[in-house]
């Protein structure tokens, strides 16, 4: 008998991840062809030479022998109470309680249990665009319906507030915030913050607040938690170990919920029933959480003037705005800059199109920005992670292969 095609779900049609997309067969083609492919795609720090801090390794090492069983669903309790603390020591954050932290395998676990637990079909998420686009691919998936909202890149990629409110109907259930943003490196005003609290409150709406770069700002921009503006709403506030603490393989994350609960008890049951069927997070990762949240290891002396990630973020910004053509809002935190390709100068209409070509042509991978649920194709998302030679390098053979590429 023939075996019966196998298709995937319908439920993945709208699903897109194009920071992990179809580029990556050519990639994996060239690389067998011998060739080495700069992938600025990912912000992976490990990849380009971060070292995981050694109280967090040697924390991690030291818990295996004991670490082989199930825990608690939401994790471990030194975990839970370092992430406590860790807000305490946060001006004007709620004050929270071990019940309220959930740890999960990364950010990326979380939203997706959140989302589950949050929507039917058609509900509305509004969403950044451009957003990191687990935000809307885990809102699809949820059968929900992501709904985007426009950030001004001519007011440093703050969100629009006008258009935030012109967005809102009686499906919409919440409202992502990225902050800082991936991809423009944006870092919201408190003001922009509490228009979206004000719009928040006027329509009983959730905030989802991803705050996993909150501590990689430079120049002294300051981060201003969700939380700390809507303590009178219910807020999700989600953070982790992949970014300021450089060990995203380890796949450690956390949310904390903020707010009345009365009107949520059947939602908040529900996170609580999904961190359940997923037993609980990776175990020896758990472990990392104590030893990150001590202190010692950050991320201040990489982001500080002199700094690494500084200085790549200047030589980058310097480079790219130095391409005919190219503008960018200067990056205030993340690790990521989303330059714009004018459309007079550039002329692209296929911006994947242009990521495969500058890859086979340059072997250098970005991510277009429509893979950002940006709308149209005339920005491009860089890493900031390789060192500075590597990426000023990169960014001078991507302005030459823009000034003959025509599409
Ligand atoms: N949220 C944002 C804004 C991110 O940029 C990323 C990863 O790049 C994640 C969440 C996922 O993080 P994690 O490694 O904790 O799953």
């Amino acid at each position: 008998m023939p075996l019966r095609a196998l298709d995937q779900s319908s439920k993945l049609k709208n699903v897109l991840y194009e920071i992990r997309g179809k580029a990556l067969e050519e990639v994996a083609r060239l690389e067998a062809d011998g060739y080495s492919v700069l992938k600025l795609n990912t912000g992976n720090p490990a990849a380009f030479g971060f070292d995981a801090p050694h109280q967090i390794v040697r924390d991690v090492v030291a818990a295996i022998p004991s670490a082989h069983g199930y825990t608690d669903s939401r994790g471990i309790l030194s975990a839970r109470r370092a992430v406590v603390t860790r807000y305490e020591t946060e001006p004007g954050f709620p004050e929270i309680d071990v019940d309220d932290v959930y740890l999960g395998n990364g950010v990326s676990e979380l939203i997706t249990m959140v989302m589950q637990a949050l929507l039917d079909e058609g509900d509305e998420v509004l969403i950044p665009s451009p957003d990191y686009p687990l935000w809307t691919a885990m809102t699809s998936l949820s059968d929900g319906k992501p709904v985007h909202y426009r950030c001004d890149e001519s007011a440093g990629w703050e969100p629009d507030l006008e258009h935030i409110r012109s967005l809102v109907t009686p499906r919409t259930k919440a409202i992502v915030v990225i902050n800082p943003n991936n991809p423009t490196g944006a870092v919201y005003s408190r003001e922009v913050l509490e228009g979206i609290a004000a719009i928040a409150r006027e329509h009983s709406l959730l905030l989802l607040s991803d705050e996993i770069y909150d501590r990689i700002l430079f120049d002294g921009a300051t981060h201003t938690p969700m939380a700390t503006v809507a303590p009178d709403l219910l807020c999700l506030t989600f953070n982790g170990l992949s970014k300021t603490y450089r060990v995203a393989g380890y796949r450690s994350g956390w949310m904390v919920v903020t707010g009345p609960r009365d009107h949520a008890t059947g939602f908040l049951e529900g996170i609580t029933l999904l961190a359940s069927t997923r037993l609980c997070p990776n175990v020896p990762a758990q472990h990392a959480v104590q030893a990150a949240l001590g202190g010692v290891q950050s991320i201040e002396g990489l982001v500080a003037p002199g700094g690494r990630l500084h200085e790549q973020r200047d030589v980058a910004y310097r480079g790219l705005t130095s391409i005919p053509g190219v503008t960018c809002v200067r990056p205030d935190g993340a690790l990521y800059l989303f330059p714009r390709l004018d459309p007079e100068v550039h002329e692209i209409h296929d911006d994947a199109r242009l990521v495969y070509d500058l890859l086979v042509s340059e072997h250098i991978l970005l991510v277009q920005g429509t893979g950002f649920n940006w709308p149209s194709p005339d920005h491009l998302r860089i890493v900031t992670l390789p060192e500075a030679r590597v990426l000023s390098e990169a960014i001078e053979r991507l302005g030459n292969f823009l000034s003959s590429y025509r599409q």
